[in-house]
């Protein structure tokens, strides 16, 4: 176990030091605890301290430092930055995680605009990767083949120390394949041993049939076992699940891996029964990429502090979010992990409340820093899309996935049909909400306006015929 040992020093070095990881280093580690867990069947003592240092004060530090790195990196070597810098007259080097709100948030607007500006002089850009939001225009970001590698071994140590995955497992990804998420789950999923299928978002029915079929190779279960899609497709596929008689007993899934959307609980606790798997919720973004959350069992979303810097801002004044309001994640990956597209206190425009002073976290991740779960975006009159879909999905009767307008303080929903004693009945559950009436549409069409989740970024195939869209013969 030298070998091991002489690698974890190497690690923990990059970890502690905020410099550059050794790839082979972390790939060599990957393979290490893959063989640990084949020929003993667990990690180990002092596998859960190597992907974070659990101690505030040894953790405080090493945030300084990366962020000191990383403002570093991006002033001198991305014209966005190094521009923004010698504008305002800012001195990099005085940065810290308690004067960083002299450097103005970046919105994504800029990225959208300009995904060059914010890339480094000395970079070697080898993947340009595609966000999925239902905004119109993606955002281009580059990564480089160091980031993909790298992202990709730690990706595939989270999965086997924390996520249990294992060689006898075959994972599915139904997400979009422009995203950076398929590229680095195909790499990391298959260092762990675990077998890789791409799924693609493709016809709900034709899932179904790919996922309950018996697929007879060896060393594997004879199902796929692990899920990883969106909120929407999830619905998409419970709708899809209930309508063919699909039950529980038709499939072997142990885990589904929800992200991208907000997700409630009536969605999962639904899923869990339709699919006898249990429904993890997370969060992330091409953009803040290797940053990502978690929620717990409690209902927080976790986000650990090591990969970039995490911060709440008032969606208006861009200060910090007082205890219990709601305000934008901002993220700055850190330079540790990222050295082609640099970002510094990027807007996500994703909501979360901070927690409120009282509400100390108490579960298995406490020592993570954490948030509410992500609210989604809000309207004028101050409606959340979870205070909406936390509304639609508790209704069973209506179609999945949910779709909805608001015009103004009117709510209007697809329901497929009129249908008075479901609408007195969301009327009565609306209560509380800043709602002026509820309208039924019967379908998406007759919306004021257009409502878009991301299960409709469906990829065609040749299992289920998809209408020809119009004009494309
Ligand atoms: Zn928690």
């Amino acid at each position: 176990m030298f070998g091991t040992a002489v690698r974890q020093l190497g690690y923990a070095w990059s970890m502690m030091s905020g410099r550059r990881f050794r790839l082979r280093d972390v790939s060599a580690l990957v393979d290490d605890l893959r063989t640990t867990l084949e020929t003993f069947g667990s990690p180990g003592e002092g596998a859960d301290d190597m992907l974070a240092g659990n101690d505030p004060e040894l953790q405080e530090d090493l945030t300084k430092r990366r962020l000191r790195r990383t403002i570093k990196h991006a002033a001198a070597e991305s014209p966005y930055y190094r521009r923004w810098f010698a504008e305002h007259g800012v001195d990099p080097a005085s940065i810290t995680p308690e004067t960083i709100a002299s450097i103005a948030p970046t919105p994504k607007s800029a990225l959208r605009g300009m995904p060059s500006a914010f890339v480094s002089d000395l970079a070697k850009p080898a993947l340009l990767a595609h966000t999925t939001g239902t905004t119109g225009t993606p955002t281009l970001v580059w990564f480089s083949a160091y980031e993909i590698e790298l992202m990709s071994s730690m990706a595939a140590l989270a999965q086997m120390l924390t996520g249990g995955v294992r060689a006898e497992h075959v994972w599915a990804n139904a997400i979009n394949s422009r995203s950076i998420a398929q590229v680095i789950a195909e790499r990391s999923v298959t260092r762990t041993g675990a077998a890789f299928v791409h799924l693609g978002t493709v016809d709900p029915a034709a899932a179904l049939d790919r996922l309950a079929t018996p697929l007879h190779v060896p060393g594997k279960q004879p199902q796929i076992t692990h899920l990883n899609l969106t909120a929407s497709y999830l619905g998409a596929l419970v709708q899809e699940a209930e309508r063919g008689g699909w039950t529980a007993r038709d499939f072997g899934l142990v885990e589904i891996w929800s992200g991208g959307e907000v997700l409630t609980d009536a969605l999962r606790t639904r899923a869990e029964e339709t699919f006898g798997a249990t429904v993890m919720d997370g969060y992330s973004m091409t953009e803040i990429a290797p940053v990502t959350g978690q929620v717990c069992p409690d209902g927080h979303l976790h986000l650990p502090p090591d990969q970039g810097l995490v911060e709440v801002l008032d969606p208006v004044t861009l200060e910090p979010a007082a205890p219990g309001e709601i305000g934008t994640l901002v993220v700055t990956p850190f330079s540790t992990y990222r050295d082609t597209t640099l970002l510094l206190r990027y807007l996500t425009g994703d909501l979360v409340r901070a927690l409120p002073e009282d509400e100390k976290p108490a579960c298995r991740m406490a020592a993570i820093p954490a948030t509410s779960r992500v609210l989604g975006r809000m309207s004028e009159s101050g409606i959340t899309t979870r205070d909406v879909l936390d509304l639609l999905q508790g209704e069973p009767a209506l179609p999945l996935p949910t779709r909805y307008a608001l015009d103004g303080t009117l709510l209007h929903v697809v329901a497929g049909k009129d249908d008075p004693a479901l609408l007195s009945r969301l009327e009565e559950r609306a209560h509380g909400l800043p709602l002026t009436g509820i309208v039924l549409a019967e379908t998406p069409e007759d919306l004021p306006s257009p409502c878009h989740v991301r299960a409709d970024l469906l990829e065609h195939s040749f299992e289920r015929p998809v209408p020809p869209l119009i004009g494309a013969r």
